[in-house]
């Protein structure tokens, strides 16, 4: 099952991702992740990736294709994967559909501006798992330390309020024609959340992919 997942910063898109990848088993490739392992391990990438993705802005198609490409190319993917933040741009779609990996199901993630806002602005990521919390809607069991693995809690550094505004503008203008581009193709679903919790949205999702994808290969990945 080749997925993608579609949404505005704070939609649920890596939080949906990961719940994918742990009841489905296809990986998650969420690309803002691949580019703050890059800045992390200060690379070249890492640090054009980081002057960008400070402003809010998006890190250049021809960069994020060919990391996609390369990552799309190893073995643990045959079975499938889910898109997390990838295609963000027409181009990006065009390069990946050529590539013959285009998404059979894109889900769009939609929910209020004022409700994203808010979630943006309380969100926490473990810097060791990469597990998501929210200071007030899904607060940690111990504050600042992650219930999975016991990693600290941290906000992402472009989830300041300036920055927010920047990347819902540059969603909206680069991001939002990809609903076009895939219902024109017949593979758009939308989910809209509301202001419904991780695990409930996950229902949906999970049984929109089960009636969607009867035959397709998928397994249980080991806790
Ligand atoms: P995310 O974690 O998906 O919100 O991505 C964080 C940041 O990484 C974005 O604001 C962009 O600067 C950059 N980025 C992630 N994915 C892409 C992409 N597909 N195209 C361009 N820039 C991206």
């Amino acid at each position: 099952m080749r997925l993608a997942l579609l949404g505005a910063p704070g939609s649920g898109k890596g939080t949906q991702a990961k719940l994918v990848e742990r009841s489905f088993g296809w990986p998650q490739i969420s690309t803002g992740d691949i580019f703050r392992k890059e800045i992390s391990n200060g690379t070249e990438i890492g640090k054009e990736a980081a002057r960008l993705m400070d402003q809010g802005m998006l890190v250049p198609d021809e960069v994020v294709n060919a990391i996609v490409r390369k990552r799309l190319s190893a073995e643990d993917v045959k079975i499938g994967f889910v898109l997390d933040g990838y295609p963000r741009t027409v181009p990006q779609a065009e390069a990946l559909d050529a590539s013959g990996l285009g998404p059979e199901l894109v889900v769009q993630l939609s929910i209020d501006k004022d409700e994203l806002i808010a979630r943006i602005g309380g969100r926490l990521t473990c810097s060791l798992c990469g597990s998501m919390f929210h200071a007030t809607a899904h607060p940690p069991r111990e504050a600042g330390s992650c219930d999975r693995c016991g990693g600290s809690l941290k906000r992402r550094e472009d989830d300041g309020p300036e920055t927010v505004l920047r990347r819902l503008e540059v969603y909206e203008r680069q991001t939002a024609p990809l609903v076009g581009y895939y219902d024109q193709k017949g593979v758009l679903v939308e989910l809209r959340t509301g202001t419904a919790g991780p695990e409930e949205v996950f229902q949906e999702l999970a049984s929109l992919l089960k009636s969607r994808a009867p035959g397709w290969t998928w397994q249980k990945k080991k806790a």
